[in-house]
């Protein structure tokens, strides 16, 4: 009689743990349908492709091919467009300045680098839902037309051990941080090289190639 009482009490427990888990009787859905979180990084900025999940950032058919740089890509990857259609210039300077970093114990990773106009208006319309307005977006997200990522010119780094790195030094480099409210978004100032890189805008909105 105990034993029975014990395996029914045991059976009850399992029922109850394996309820708790699913949050139903019925078996879970097949997890294939839910997208992955992909809130928007730092400040709504972009969200990252996790290496091996379908290339659909933001599940508008958007994948790598369009920018999406995968989580802990490098500067000297030669795969990742997101990576390999910036600037020659700009990816150089990059480089030099990771393999100096490097040395200094610091990684850089690229969360995000060259973009298609099509990821590039994604990521507007993904800031118009979060900021509430195009206009408050736009100081975090250029349009598909001036975005500095996409003609290639502009580089988001982290972690922010690198932006440290790169607020430091990044100027021998010609690699200056533009937007007071970005420390994370690099482009390439080759008269910072041998002095210091531009006073920088707030935000992009007080950038006038961002007008117009
Ligand atoms: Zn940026």
């Amino acid at each position: 009689m105990r034993g029975v009482l014990l395996l029914a009490v045991l059976a009850v427990g399992v029922a109850i743990a394996v309820n708790g888990l699913s949050g139903s009787p019925d078996p879970a859905p097949p997890s294939s349908t839910s997208p992955p979180p992909s809130g928007p990084g730092p400040a709504g900025e972009v969200p990252r492709a996790a290496p091996g999940a379908p290339a659909t950032p933001g599940g508008d058919g958007l994948g790598v091919a369009d920018g999406a740089v995968p989580d802990h890509t490098g500067v000297f990857d030669e795969s990742v467009p997101g990576v390999t259609r910036l600037d020659p210039v700009l990816l150089g300077a990059l480089r030099a300045a990771a393999t100096d970093a490097a040395a200094d114990g610091v990684t850089f990773v690229v969360d995000s680098g060259w973009r298609s106009p099509a990821y590039q208006r994604h990521l507007l319309d993904e800031a118009i839902a979060e900021h509430g307005s195009e206009a408050e977006a736009l100081r975090w997200v250029a349009s598909p037309r001036t975005s500095a990522h996409v003609s290639g010119d502009a580089v988001d780094i982290g972690p922010s051990r690198a932006d440290e790195w790169l607020s430091l030094h990044g100027a021998g480099y010609g690699l200056c941080q533009v937007y007071g409210n970005e420390p994370w978004h690099y482009e390439l100032r080759p008269e910072a090289v041998g002095g210091s890189c531009p006073a920088m805008y707030p935000d992009p909105t007080h950038d006038p190639r961002m007008r117009g």
